[in-house]
C-alpha cells in the first residue's frame, strides 16, 4: 500500500469516522485507521481491507513508522474527545487530546511532505451565534473548552498553511445523527448524552425517561433547536473534501448541516411517529451552555464541494437510529 494513494484516518473507529471509513472503502480508497479505541470500537471497522492500528495520534514513533510504510497522501482527522460537559470540568484533557496531540501528527506530516488534512471541526466553534442561520462568516467565539480546543486547531492549520503549504478543510459539523441505512454500524457512546439516542434508550428501557432540558427558550415550542445532519451525509462530505484537496483545491472552512432546524419536542414527536411508541419523558431545567438555536447555512459546502445533505427528513434520520438501537446489537458493539 505504499503507492502514495493511501489515506490515514485517525479516530476512524468512532461514530462519524467509522461511517466515513465504510463509505471511502466502498469507493475503493485505501486506508489505515489509527485509533486508540478509548471511545472507538474495533467492530465498527467492517471492511476487511481496512487496516486498524491501535495507537495514539500523539505517538511520533508510531506515526513515523506508518508514514514510512504507507506514504500517505492525506490525513482525515477525527480523533478527539467530544463531551462538552466533561471539557468544562476537565479542560486539560481536551486541550491535550484535541489541540496538543494533533501537533505530533502535523509534525510528522510536515516531515513526510503530506500536505492534505481533512479536519472534524464543529459548530461549537461559533459559540452563541450572532445570527441564524450560521454562515462561515459568523464570529467564532466558542463558549466551552471543547469548542475552543477545536477552534485552536483550526487556527494552527492556517498557520501551517502559511509556513509549509498544508491545505486543509475544516468541516464544521452540526448535530451528527442517524446511522448506516442497513443498521450495521451506528452510534455507541458511553456515556451517551446525545438527544436522539437518549430518546431511543428511554424507549428500549436502557435508560430512564428522557429529560427535556428547558422549555422556556425563545423558540416556537420553547425547546432548543438544532440542525441534525445524518452521519452518512457527513461521510459523503469527507469524500468530497478529499477529492477537493486531491485536485489541488484551496483550504476551506465549511458548515455541514441540513439548513433545517428541529426542536427537542419535534425530535420526540418524530421518534414517536417512527416507532409507534410513546416516549417516557420529564421536563427539566436548561442545560448550562446550550444556545437556543444552532442551524447551519450549508450553502458554502454546496458551492465549494458540491455537497449538500440528502437525508433532510428527520423521520428518516431517527428511523435509521432506531434501526441500530433496536437491531441485533441493540445499539452497542459490545455488551
Ligand atoms: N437534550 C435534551 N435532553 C437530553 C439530551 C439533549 O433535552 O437528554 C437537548 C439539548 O439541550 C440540546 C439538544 O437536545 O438542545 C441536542 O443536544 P445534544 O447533546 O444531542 O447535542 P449538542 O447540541 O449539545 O451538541
Amino acid at each position: 500500500m505504499s503507492d502514495g494513494n493511501a489515506i490515514l484516518v485517525t479516530g476512524g473507529a468512532g461514530y462519524i469516522g467509522s461511517h466515513t471509513v465504510r463509505l471511502l472503502a466502498s469507493m475503493g480508497r485505501k486506508m489505515v485507521v489509527l485509533d486508540n479505541l478509548v471511545y472507538g470500537h474495533e467492530e465498527a471497522i467492517v471492511d476487511p481491507g481496512v487496516k486498524l492500528v491501535h495507537g495514539d495520534i500523539g505517538d511520533h514513533a508510531l506515526l513515523r513508522e506508518l508514514f514510512e510504510e504507507y506514504s500517505f497522501s492525506a490525513v482525515v482527522h477525527f480523533a478527539a474527545y467530544a463531551y462538552v460537559g466533561e471539557s468544562v470540568t476537565n479542560p486539560l484533557k481536551y486541550y491535550r487530546n484535541n489541540t496538543s496531540a494533533p501537533l505530533a501528527l502535523l509534525e510528522v506530516m510536515q516531515e513526510f511532505g503530506c500536505k492534505q488534512f481533512v479536519f472534524s471541526s464543529t459548530c461549537a466553534t461559533y459559540g452563541v451565534p450572532d445570527q441564524i442561520p450560521i454562515t462561515e462568516k459568523n464570529t467564532q467565539n466558542p463558549i466551552n473548552p471543547y469548542g475552543r480546543s477545536k477552534w485552536m486547531l483550526e487556527m494552527i492549520l492556517q498557520d501551517c498553511e502559511v509556513a509549509w503549504g498544508l491545505r486543509s478543510t475544516c468541516l464544521r459539523y452540526f448535530n451528527a445523527s442517524g446511522c448506516s441505512a442497513d443498521g450495521l454500524i451506528g452510534e455507541d457512546h458511553n456515556p451517551e448524552t446525545h438527544l436522539i439516542p437518549r430518546v431511543l434508550m428511554a424507549l428500549t428501557g436502557e435508560a430512564g425517561p428522557v429529560e427535556v432540558f428547558g422549555t422556556d427558550y425563545p423558540t416556537p415550542d420553547g425547546t432548543c433547536i438544532r440542525d441534525y445532519i445524518h452521519v452518512e451525509d457527513l461521510a459523503a462530505a469527507h469524500a468530497r473534501a478529499l477529492d477537493h484537496l486531491g485536485a489541488g483545491g484551496e483550504s476551506l472552512r465549511v458548515n455541514l448541516g441540513t439548513g433545517v432546524g428541529v426542536s427537542v419536542k419535534e425530535i420526540i414527536q418524530a421518534v414517536e411517529q417512527a416507532t409507534g411508541r410513546q416516549v417516557p419523558l420529564i421536563y427539566g431545567p436548561r442545560r448550562p451552555g446550550d444556545p437556543a438555536q444552532l442551524v447551519a447555512d450549508p450553502s458554502l459546502a454546496w458551492e465549494k464541494l458540491g455537497w449538500k445533505a440528502q437525508k433532510t427528513n428527520i423521520l428518516e434520520t431517527v428511523s435509521s437510529a432506531w434501526k441500530w438501537m433496536s437491531g441485533p446489537r441493540g445499539g452497542r458493539y459490545r455488551h
